[in-house]
């Protein structure tokens, strides 16, 4: 709603009180807040696992809570700021807490955030006044907001709240995330307060967004998981041609195949959650954008898979899995999408040489255990030499890809039992099928199946 009834601005979402419930589940569950309320080891996985569950319900409330999660880390970077909203946002009560939102993306571009046009002018008394627009503002409900804008010095961040100034031109009619505002905001003169360094908003606004690039992995094997759970039930249950499908030999390869992309994504997001706990910065950096690649492009052609096995009524809005696949695909848009994040690996392996040493030295912790994984890692050398060539953004999707299967299976080597672990490197590091359901002879399905319906 952008007027009231006698043509004053208002600027406000109504959203249905279903969604407050959702939202209010994650505040108050302190999914957006517990590292930073109780920093103590492991926070940040038992959030990343409250994270994995809530995005199975919905990802449209999840927004929000990550942003809010995100926005701690990067606020800090200016200590009054920090001091006067941390206590806030990580407050776990829904009314009087608040929540944080990011505003980066300008009409012209936004994976290329320096082509921001938005204007942050001084206002003479330390802070700043903005006048521009954001074409892309999720949950403008938010109560703060990190948004980037031209200063004297170059592209900075600020942060912003909602009020006079900032008002909402339309919201968009989006793919999915469907339950969620996004929006086009236009400021006008809005009062900004700078974090960080003024000239150094990217470097400010990416500690909020390599934070939310974790939650994209989480989000993503979190609807993995629920869209997986969904499709064996369902086969467990319904029969065709005389037998149960979950007991017919081709529908078991599709969800023993279903069932080890989800845990390798599950298994990859939680292993990336516990380098922000141990704040293992070289490997914590590689193995987002590692992982956001391509954990996340595995989203939706497993979802559509998943949404398959219910035949037509998984195509059928009265099933969740028309929802799951749709929503699914944020994960791989938003923050960075693929070529981004293929881009985003270049530039770690030139900028932060002690990234991929790290990142292939947890690779190599599983090595001598599979025969698979270890001619795949003699490989991966082959792979990382075409990135030092000049044709390296050329071969770059491909090694990235490369390095997160390496990952995923020295992980699940070391953690997953040997029937997953084994079929998932027989399967995925080799020349296999491209479809799912093409999984190789020799592989427990049985157990696989089994084991994807253990909650
Ligand atoms: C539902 C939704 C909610 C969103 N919410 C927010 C929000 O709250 N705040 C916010 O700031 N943004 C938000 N975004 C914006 C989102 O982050 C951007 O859409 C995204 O960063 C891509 O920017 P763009 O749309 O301008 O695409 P572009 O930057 O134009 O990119 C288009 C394509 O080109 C690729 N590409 C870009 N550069 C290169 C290159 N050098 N080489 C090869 N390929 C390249 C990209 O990977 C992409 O596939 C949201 C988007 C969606 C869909």
């Amino acid at each position: 709603m952008t007027h009231d009834r006698y043509g004053e601005r208002v600027d406000l979402v109504d959203y249905d009180p279903s969604w407050h419930w959702l939202l209010r589940l994650g505040v108050e569950r302190e999914i957006a807040s517990l590292p930073w309320r109780e920093p103590r080891a492991g926070a940040h996985v038992v959030r990343a696992a409250l994270m994995h569950m809530y995005t199975g319900i919905s990802s449209g409330a999840a927004c929000p809570i990550s942003m809010t999660y995100s926005a701690v880390p990067a606020l800090r970077r200016t200590p009054e700021l920090a001091a006067e909203w941390e206590p806030r946002l990580t407050r776990p009560d829904y009314e009087s807490g608040a929540l944080a939102g990011m505003a980066m993306t300008e009409r012209q571009g936004g994976s290329d955030v320096r082509a921001n046009t938005s204007v942050a002018e001084p206002d003479g008394d330390g802070g700043y006044r903005i006048t521009g627009h954001k074409w892309f503002c999720s949950h403008p409900m938010c109560d703060v907001f990190l948004v980037l804008a031209q200063a004297p010095a170059g592209l900075s961040c600020f942060a912003v709240e909602r009020g006079p100034g900032f008002r909402i031109d339309r919201l968009k009619d989006k793919l999915g995330t469907r339950s969620l505002a996004s929006s086009e905001v236009e400021f006008t003169d809005l009062p900004a307060r700078l974090v960080g360094e003024e000239g150094r908003g990217v470097p400010a606004i990416i500690e909020m967004v390599n934070h939310t690039r974790l939650d994209c992995l989480l989000g993503t094997a979190g609807g993995m998981r629920r869209a997986v759970a969904e499709a064996v039930h369902h086969a467990r249950h319904r029969s065709a041609f005389g037998a149960r499908l979950a007991d017919q030999p081709l529908m078991r390869n599709v969800l023993a195949d279903l069932a080890l992309e989800s845990e390798a994504a599950t298994v990859t997001a939680m292993r990336v959650a516990r380098s922000y706990d141990e704040n293992d910065v070289p490997f914590r950096r590689f193995a987002t954008a590692v992982a956001k690649y391509w954990v996340c492009k595995r989203g939706a052609p497993l979802a559509v898979e998943a949404l398959e096995c219910l035949g037509g009524n998984g195509y059928v809005e009265e099933s969740p899995m028309p929802r799951i696949y749709r929503d699914i695909q944020i994960n791989s848009t938003w923050e960075g999408s693929g070529n981004v994040m293929a881009l985003d690996v270049l530039r770690a392996m030139w900028k932060e040489p002690d990234g991929l040493p790290a990142f292939l030295a947890e690779c190599h912790l599983a090595a001598g255990a599979n025969a698979h994984l270890d001619a795949h890692l003699g490989r991966l050398d082959t792979d990382l030499a075409a990135l030092t060539s000049d044709d390296a953004q050329w071969h770059a999707r491909r090694a990235v890809e490369s390095l997160a299967l390496a990952l995923q299976a020295s992980l699940l080597v070391r953690n997953a039992p040997p029937a997953i672990a084994d079929a998932f490197c027989a399967a995925r590091l080799n020349d296999g099928g491209r479809a799912f359901g093409t999984l190789p002879s020799g592989v427990d399905a049985g157990y696989i199946v089994e084991r994807a319906l253990v909650v």
